[in-house]
């Protein structure tokens, strides 16, 4: 694949040609940054989640899952500080007409000296071969020292800029730096104001009586506003954590890249309620737990790194992002944030109930701090499909393309293939699917040669074929194909559940972390 656009215009076209990902409502030419999940992509997305809520949920005894309203009270968004602070800063290019993140226009500005810095890191290392130390390399070379520096002065900048609210110096360091428009290529910016990204909706049906409501931007309020009731019907003592996966809307100022940036998303989030005094230790603890689960899948170390917030958020003493190698470069997958008392101690003002715990340990009572892990359920799978998916070249000099999802993560883990269509092969077929579907999600498929069903399993993402020929009819075996290796086996039948077991189990790769 030539360069990283073309990989990921093959990245969108494969999840929808396999059925992934379409666009929402295409019929009508689609809605900006909105999608819908395909029948496999749902499959996917449902064992992401799974794999999430198990590592969370189900192997913390400490930790349990909630489901809370998309609608909350419109005091809680108040409270959050969503509707006084949760703003991306915006310009506008006047010749273009065209809308940009302040903040965006700047870091991709600075992803560029990045790239200049990974130029250097290649050149040297095809110079220095085995002996190449790249830490020392990027420590002391002074082209990307000089680079390097450049990179934090500009954030660091950015980043005050931005807490104090001071929006012109964030346009005269647009100004300074020189950037363009992408579209005009022209500097003729528009002051940078600010956007709040919260939808409104009303609830109730006359006019007057209706109440001003907000989809909720992120699920964790809906944690919060329940701290207590948890608490006090699961007996639950500090620390202990409370997890959820749902719907968050927000009106994205400019919503590309696919399904990295929509309007409606799906978050994982856990909220870690901890002793004050003690969040440094549990957010250091959840940023290893956290890289540790995402390492479990395989997708490669060198693809994530952390990534420690130059301009904390309102609620945070700190935080810090594991950001994945997208095929558009290294953006945040997931945020680790240690969130304080701010949101528990400000529900309390709002609301006039006590939102306390009391700890017979030390006999005091205290607003719980807290450590968030939040995910986003539609990064993890474009970080999950862009990576799995590969061309290779075979030795015959042919190619395949090959979707190498985890396999614990695959939609189908199986799909069973009679040779030929006659001779009772798709009968007996038919009989293994029928024994398999109570554990497993398995496709049984007839049409064209092998050769090309293969092909076609390999680009869905499906672990194993499973071939029924005449031999079978003799002896009850099997072929069984791996779609990473295409090492193909004869098995018996009645092995075959254990075998797909061994490699698609959640237990097994949740062992991993
Ligand atoms: P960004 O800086 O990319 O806008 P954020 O810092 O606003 O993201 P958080 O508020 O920390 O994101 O949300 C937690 C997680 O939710 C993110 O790490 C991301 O995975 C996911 N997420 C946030 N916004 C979106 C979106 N518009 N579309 C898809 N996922 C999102």
């Amino acid at each position: 694949m030539a360069n990283q656009e073309d990989k990921f215009k093959k990245v969108i076209s494969h999840a929808k040609e396999y059925g992934y990902v379409f666009q929402s409502s295409e019929i009508y030419d689609g809605l900006s940054a909105v999608y819908d999940y395909a029948q496999n992509g749902t499959e996917l997305k449902n064992n992401i989640k799974q794999y999430w809520w198990k590592a969370m949920v189900q192997l913390h005894d400490n930790i349990v899952g909630i489901d809370s309203a998309i609608f909350m009270h419109p005091t809680v968004w108040k409270a959050s500080g969503h509707v006084d602070a949760f703003n991306d800063p915006l310009i506008d290019n006047k010749d273009s007409k065209k809308r940009y993140r302040a903040d965006v226009l700047i870091e991709d500005y600075c992803a560029k000296i990045e790239n200049k810095i990974e130029k250097e890191v290649t050149k040297a290392t095809k110079r220095f071969g085995d002996a190449f130390n790249k830490q020392e390399f990027i420590t002391t070379n002074p082209r990307v020292v000089g680079y390097q520096e450049k990179i934090d002065t500009i954030l660091s900048r950015m980043g005050s800029s931005l807490e104090k609210e001071d929006l012109e110096d964030v346009r005269n360091l647009i100004d300074e730096l020189d950037i363009v428009c992408p579209v005009s290529g022209s500097k003729n910016w528009t002051d940078v104001k600010q956007f709040n990204l919260m939808f409104g909706t009303k609830l109730g049906a006359s006019a007057d009586s209706a109440m001003d409501l907000y989809l909720r931007p992120e699920t964790a309020q809906g944690i919060f506003v329940n701290f207590l009731n948890v608490q006090k019907t699961g007996r639950m003592k500090i620390p202990f954590g409370i997890a959820q996966i749902g719907k968050a809307f927000r009106n994205e100022i400019v919503a590309r890249q696919f399904i990295f940036r929509q309007r409606e998303f799906e978050q994982m989030e856990m909220q870690f309620f901890v002793r004050p005094g003690t969040q440094k230790e549990w957010y250091e603890s959840w940023k290893e737990n956290r890289i540790k689960w995402h390492l479990s899948l395989g997708l490669g170390e060198d693809n994530y790194r952390f990534h420690d917030h130059d301009k904390l958020a309102h609620y945070a003493d700190a935080a810090a992002d594991i950001e994945f190698k997208f095929p558009f470069g290294f953006k945040e997958l997931e945020g680790i944030h240690s969130r304080t008392d701010f949101d528990l101690s400000s529900h309390e003002k709002h609301s006039g109930k006590k939102l306390q715990y009391f700890d017979h340990e030390i006999n005091e009572s205290y607003v719980p701090y807290v450590v968030e892990t939040s995910i986003g359920v539609d990064r993890m799978f474009l970080a999950v499909f862009s990576n799995s998916l590969v061309e290779e070249e075979l030795e015959n000099g042919s190619t395949r393309t090959v979707l190498k999802l985890p396999a614990v993560l695959a939609p189908t883990k199986a799909a069973i293939l009679p040779l030929v269509k006659k001779d009772g092969l798709p009968e007996i077929a038919k009989e293994i699917v029928e024994d398999l579907k109570w554990d497993h999600k398995v496709i049984y498929d007839e049409k064209d040669a092998v050769g090309r069903r293969y092909r076609r399993q390999d680009a869905n993402g499906t672990p194993f074929c499973i071939t029924v020929d005449h031999q079978t009819i003799e002896d009850k075996t099997v072929t069984i194909r791996h779609r990473d290796t295409m090492e193909q086996k004869r098995v018996a039948i009645t092995d075959l559940k254990s075998i797909i077991d061994a490699e698609v189990s959640m237990k097994e790769w949740l062992k991993r972390i």
